[in-house]
């Protein structure tokens, strides 16, 4: 009887310390949970790298909610870029271009990547222009030589947020609503469909608005025109302006 009350403590006691196991790995960061190919390297090898969000998950807030933004960049983005380096993996000519060269070449470049390049290139270019696009209590409009530009292209701010706005609420499904620079034409307001990127086309992307549901489901569900209105309070005019000053026209 003794032995046997001995047998089951010590079977309790294993099974305790079996349950403090799990414990212990959910006190570890959520991006160490999926354990799907323990043997690989827990780093992604490839030349394109996930770029570190350049503020807090919650620096947007109340406007863009921290959960979105974690899960955004550290699941959605980063799986673009293991992706991508899948795609590129023994491919050493496309392995040391720039992502933003390989979406720009898409046409040149060899029919059995061209999709994943396309797809996954375009949502890591994508999102690396978003995260660097946006901050909180910066100025509510340009001003100097991207000011005068949108006045020319578009009458007026107001009347280019409208654009804007209109064209990020007119993309059915997933896809992104930019002000692009057109080396011809100017500043130009387009959408496109899921990760397509303006510079496929030939111009330059200055800011993009993501209308993926992933972009704003959690915190405001169907209501996208809501997304589209809060994303206009944080967006970083600054940096849009320096593209456009880097950006080649004419
Ligand atoms: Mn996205």
């Amino acid at each position: 009887m003794n032995m046997n009350r001995r047998d089951a403590m010590k079977t309790l006691a294993l099974g305790a310390g079996a349950l403090l196991v799990p414990r212990v790995s959910l006190a570890q960061p959520p991006a160490a949970a999926p354990a799907a190919a323990p043997a690989a390297p827990a780093a992604p090898t490839g030349p394109f790298t996930l770029p570190p969000l350049p503020y807090a998950f919650d620096a947007l807030e109340p406007h863009l909610d921290a959960q979105t933004m974690q899960i955004h960049h550290d699941k959605h983005h980063a799986a673009y870029v293991n992706n991508l380096n899948k795609a590129v993996a023994g491919r050493p000519e496309l392995a040391k271009m720039s992502v933003e060269q390989l979406v720009g070449a898409l046409d040149t470049l060899p029919a059995e990547v061209r999709v994943a390049i396309r797809n996954q290139g375009g949502g890591h270019a994508n999102h690396s222009l978003l995260w660097t696009s946006l901050r909180k209590d910066g100025p509510a409009a340009p001003g100097g030589e991207l000011a005068a530009a949108i006045d020319k292209a578009f009458g007026s701010f107001a009347a280019f947020q409208d654009k804007f706005n209109g064209a990020a609420m007119s993309v059915f499904g997933s896809g992104w609503a930019w002000l692009s620079l057109d080396r011809k034409s100017g500043l130009v307001v387009e959408t496109s469909a899921n990760q397509d990127s303006p510079l496929t086309s030939g111009r330059a992307p200055l800011l993009g608005l993501d209308v993926w549901e992933h972009a704003y489901y959690l915190k405001f569900q169907n209501r996208r025109a809501d997304y589209v209105a809060a994303f206009a309070k944080v967006v970083d005019w600054d940096a849009v302006a320096a593209r456009y000053h880097n950006a080649p026209k004419g």
